[in-house]
């Protein structure tokens, strides 16, 4: 029987699963973002609240406003990924958030500024991000 090969969505089942099971919504990653002072929606934004929003999103169920203002203003700083004590990779939590605000993974669209101007260039947003975050092996089955 021929090896069933694994494609993108079981990539980002996987890291779905795996950051689910492993983070704490301690908000660390929240705090350290630069970009949360730009965003009316984020000023008094507690952010473990911010954090489950976007888990939510990983699992399919919309999140919370304050989360959607956090993955619209997101501009891939990384400094998320270093403040994380649990060693998730915390822009990636945010990418993969962002393609489920934008009806990328089975929930409707969250909000025209993911659905309009920025959808266009979605996929190869999505192509230069997996080339900076993932492994070789993980960009191979990305492109799969
Ligand atoms: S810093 Fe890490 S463990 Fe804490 S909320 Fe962010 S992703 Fe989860």
């Amino acid at each position: 029987m021929t090896e069933k090969a694994a494609t993108l969505r079981d990539h980002l089942d996987d890291f779905i699963a795996d950051t689910l099971s492993r983070c704490t919504r301690c908000g660390k990653c929240f705090e350290a973002c630069p970009m949360t002072r730009y965003s009316d929606g984020l000023s008094q934004a507690e952010p473990k609240a911010v954090v489950s929003g976007v888990l939510d999103w990983l699992q399919q169920t919309p999140g919370n406003a304050e989360s959607v203002a956090w993955l619209k203003v997101c501009t891939q700083s990384s400094r998320c990924i270093e403040a994380c004590p649990e060693g998730i990779n915390a822009m990636k939590m945010v990418r993969v958030g962002q393609m489920s605000a934008m009806g990328s993974l089975g929930v409707p669209a969250a909000h025209a500024a993911m659905s309009g101007r920025e959808a266009k260039d979605f996929f190869r947003v999505i192509n230069a991000f997996s080339e900076t975050q993932m492994t070789s092996d993980e960009i191979d089955r990305w492109q799969r």
